[in-house]
């Protein structure tokens, strides 16, 4: 039986987004709506840089990340942010959003 071939190299990047799926939360926010995944420190190991800090997040920590609820379908748009950074987001006033 034939598997589609797909071009993320990591397993984690080939379950489905959103959707109702169950396993992330919709959360809307001044920027817009998101989904939102909390990230166990079992689950981080790998180190990701926060993009409301622009620190980064090492591996064992726990922190969530997040994607635009608009674009469920790509993965790139996904981000991982400090829990702190995260919940404080809309108060910070970055004042680049390339993103
Ligand atoms: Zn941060």
């Amino acid at each position: 039986m034939a598997v589609p071939r797909r071009n993320s190299p990591r397993p984690e990047d080939r379950r489905p987004l959103g959707g109702g799926v169950g396993w992330a939360r919709a959360e809307s926010g001044p920027d817009g709506d998101w989904l939102v995944r909390n990230i166990s420190g079992a689950q981080a190991q790998k180190t990701y840089r926060c993009p409301g800090c622009d620190h980064e997040i090492r591996p064992g920590v726990p922190h969530v990340v997040a994607w635009p609820a608009e674009e469920t379908g790509s993965v790139e748009e996904r981000r991982h942010w400090h829990q702190g950074c995260w919940d404080s987001r809309g108060r910070r006033r970055p004042t680049t959003r390339r993103w």
